[in-house]
């Protein structure tokens, strides 16, 4: 459970394969299961081997989520002008895993952009829109595999990817442990 405690807080989210880390949620596949771009609540989030990894069970938000814009990085900021480092998504993936001892493979999965506004215009074009995810709004990810989850809460604060004008912040994460309660 990912509940938005600010509001406008886009978190990348990524599962991989407890067992296999080189089995990962992707979007390419999950787009061909369900045959549209976006996520929706039922939705199964697959992994590069067309196996089912993650649901959307329960979404309290307007319910957009962006499975096109890979995450930000350095080199993004170097882009918007930043000089010296800046805390990225990117980066917190590999942290998270290195913390965990998790042996990753050495790229970045397509991440899961939960609360991302990226409306899809008639002729294909992309932007990126500030959320409307309005503080406590969550949602809840299911578990149809043995994974391990990676979060990052987006830092961008140099384009509207969490709003305008607003300074990213954390969002409340809970495993609930559904075993006893079906
Ligand atoms: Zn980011």
């Amino acid at each position: 459970m990912i509940t938005n405690t600010s509001g406008e807080q886009v978190v990348d989210a990524w599962a991989l394969a407890a067992s296999d880390s080189r089995r990962f949620t992707s979007a390419p596949h999950t787009w061909m299961s369900t045959g549209r771009l976006g996520l929706r609540l039922g939705d199964d989030l697959l992994d590069n081997t067309r196996r089912p990894m993650l649901r959307l069970v329960e979404d309290t938000s307007p319910g957009d989520h962006d499975l096109l814009i890979p995450s930000c990085d350095l080199a993004r900021y170097r882009q918007l002008g930043v000089e010296g480092y800046h805390d990225n998504c990117r980066d917190n993936y590999f942290e998270a895993l290195a913390a965990a001892a998790i042996d990753a493979l050495p790229f970045l999965p397509q991440p899961i952009n939960l609360f991302m506004r990226v409306p899809i215009g008639r002729d294909g074009s992309l932007s990126i829109h500030p959320p409307r995810a309005a503080p406590g709004d969550r949602v809840r990810l299911r578990a149809l595999d043995d994974v391990v989850v990676v979060l990052s809460a987006c830092p961008q604060d140099l384009a509207p990817t969490n709003g305008i004008g607003r300074a990213p912040t954390g969002v409340d994460v809970a495993v609930v442990d559904t075993e006893s309660r079906p």
